[in-house]
C-alpha cells in the first residue's frame, strides 16, 4: 500500500539534509553559478564535508558500508539537499545512481574492487558516459540499426579492450575517477545488442577531458568532452562480465532527476509567495490581486501533481514495480512543471525577475537545463506513446 508518511529515519535524515544545505551549500551557491573557471572553483571542500556526513555514498548497499536506503528516502534527503542548489546536490546524486548501477550491474569482482574505493575516498566521484557528437537521442530512444547510436569503439585483443573515439556531456567527467564507458562491441549489431559498458578509471593512459562545457543554468555540475585515444580497458572491467548489455541507471535515474526538479520548483514557488506577500502595488501586497493569486494557486497544483507523481514511482522502483510508461511520463511532467512553474515566477518577481542579484533568473536558467538531461521530452515520450500502444494491443485497455 502506498504511503506518504515518513519514518522517523527519513525524518531525522530530511533534517540532516536541510542543516548540510543551510550550512554547506547556501552560502557558496551564488558564487559558484557566477564563477568563471569553472574547473578551478569546483567545491571540493563541500564535497569531503558532504563525505563526513554520508551524503556522497548514498547509493551504497550495505554489504559495501552504505545505507542501503530505498528511493523514497533518496526522495526525501534530495527535496532537502537540492533546495538552495541543484548543482551541488546533482554533483553528490550522480555518484549516488553511479553506486547504485555499479553495485546492481558489477560482477562480485568489480564491486569489491570499485565500490570499496569509491566508499573509501571522500573525492571519488563517479559519471557516465554514453552521449557522443553524434549519438545523442539514438542512443535513447534507441533507433536500433547497426548504423545508429554509439560509434565509441572497444575492440577486444588478448586479455584487454581498447577503447577509440570521443563523447559529449558527461556529467561529473572532468572531476571523477572513474566512468562507466558505453562502447561498441559490435558493428554488425544494433545500438543494445551491440554496446557493452566498461568501467573506466579516470587515469588511464589515452583518456582525457579535452573541454569542460559551459551551461546556462546548473553551471557546477559539470559536463566534460572526453577523447579515447587507444585507452587500454581490461577485460575484467568489462560491466557485468558481458557484451551486448550497454545498461542504463534505469528508475533510480528518472526519480533522481524528477526529485531535482520538484525541489527546484517547490524553491521557486517558495520565493514568489514571499515576494508577492511583501510586494505592494495596486493599494496593497500583490499576492491579494486576483490575477497573482491565481498564478500562485496553479502553480502550487502543478507542483503537487508533480510531487504526487515522483512519490509513486520511487515507491514503484522501491516495489520492484516499475512502469515504464510511468517513469518516462514523471520524468517528463515534473521536469516541464519545473520550468513552467519558475517562468510563472519570475513573472511574478515583475523586472526584478531577471535581476542577477535576486536567485529567480538562477532558477528559470536551472530549470531550462532538466529538459534535456536523461532524454529529451520528445523521445521520453515516443518511449510512453509506444508502450501505451503495445499494452493497448496486448491488453485491450490502458486503464492500470
Ligand atoms: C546537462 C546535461 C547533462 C547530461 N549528462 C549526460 C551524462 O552524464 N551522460 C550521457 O551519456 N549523456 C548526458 N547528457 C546528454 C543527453 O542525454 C542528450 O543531450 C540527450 O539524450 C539528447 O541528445 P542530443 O543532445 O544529441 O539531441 P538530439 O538527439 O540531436 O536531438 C535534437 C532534437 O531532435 C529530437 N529527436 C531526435 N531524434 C528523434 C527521433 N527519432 N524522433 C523524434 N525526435 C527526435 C530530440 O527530441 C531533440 O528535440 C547530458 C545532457 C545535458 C544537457
Amino acid at each position: 500500500m502506498i504511503d506518504f508518511d515518513l519514518t522517523e529515519e527519513q525524518k531525522a535524515l530530511q533534517k540532516m539534509a536541510r542543516d548540510f544545505a543551510e550550512k554547506e551549500i547556501r552560502p557558496i551557491a551564488e558564487k559558484l553559478d557566477r564563477s568563471q573557471n569553472l574547473l578551478q572553483d569546483f567545491p571540493w571542500d563541500m564535497i569531503k564535508k558532504a563525505d563526513a556526513v554520508g551524503l556522497r555514498t548514498i547509493g551504497l548497499p550495505t554489504e559495501y558500508g552504505g545505507p542501503g536506503y530505498d528511493l523514497r528516502t533518496w526522495v526525501v534527503l534530495i527535496d532537502e539537499l537540492s533546495y538552495p542548489d541543484v548543482s551541488c546536490s546533482k554533483i553528490l546524486t550522480q555518484c549516488w545512481k553511479g553506486a547504485r548501477r555499479l553495485a546492481q550491474q558489477g560482477t562480485k569482482e568489480q564491486k569489491d574492487r570499485f565500490l570499496n574505493a569509491f566508499r573509501d575516498d571522500p573525492t571519488y566521484l563517479l559519471g557516465g558516459a554514453r552521449t557522443e557528437p553524434g549519438a545523442g537521442s539514438d542512443n535513447q530512444l534507441p533507433y536500433e540499426a547497426p548504423e545508429a547510436g554509439v560509434t565509441l569503439t572497444a575492440q577486444r585483443q588478448g586479455d584487454h579492450y581498447i577503447l577509440n573515439g570521443r563523447k559529449h556531456f558527461i556529467s561529473n567527467s572532468p572531476v571523477a575517477k572513474m566512468l562507466v564507458v558505453t562502447a561498441r562491441t559490435d558493428k554488425t549489431l544494433g545500438g543494445n545488442k551491440g554496446c557493452s559498458s566498461f568501467i573506466l578509471p579516470t587515469n588511464t593512459p589515452g583518456f582525457k577531458v579535452a573541454s569542460v562545457h559551459d551551461k546556462v543554468g546548473f553551471r557546477i555540475y559539470l559536463q566534460g568532452e572526453l577523447d579515447f585515444d587507444n585507452v587500454k580497458v581490461p577485460v575484467e572491467n568489462l560491466l557485468g562480465g558481458k557484451e551486448g548489455r550497454s545498461g542504463s541507471e534505469g528508475v533510480a535515474s528518472k526519480v533522481e532527476l524528477a526529485a531535482h526538479a520538484m525541489t527546484l520548483a517547490r524553491a521557486a514557488l517558495d520565493a514568489a509567495m514571499k515576494y508577492a506577500n511583501e510586494r505592494i502595488q495596486g493599494g496593497g501586497p500583490i499576492i491579494h490581486h486576483q490575477a497573482v493569486a491565481m498564478d500562485i494557486a496553479e502553480m502550487y497544483q502543478i507542483l503537487q501533481a508533480g510531487r504526487s507523481l515522483l512519490w509513486r514511482l520511487a515507491w514503484s522502483g522501491d516495489m520492484d514495480q516499475v512502469d515504464p510508461a510511468l517513469m518516462h511520463s514523471t520524468k517528463v511532467f515534473c521536469t516541464e512543471a519545473a520550468l513552467k512553474i519558475c517562468l510563472t515566477a519570475l513573472e511574478i518577481f515583475g523586472g526584478s525577475g531577471v535581476m542577477r542579484e535576486l536567485p529567480m533568473q538562477k532558477y528559470v536558467r536551472d530549470a531550462m537545463v532538466f529538459q534535456h538531461m536523461d532524454g529529451t521530452q520528445q523521445i521520453n515520450r515516443i518511449k510512453v506513446g509506444r508502450i501505451l500502444a503495445t499494452r493497448l494491443n496486448q491488453e485491450g485497455r490502458l486503464s492500470r
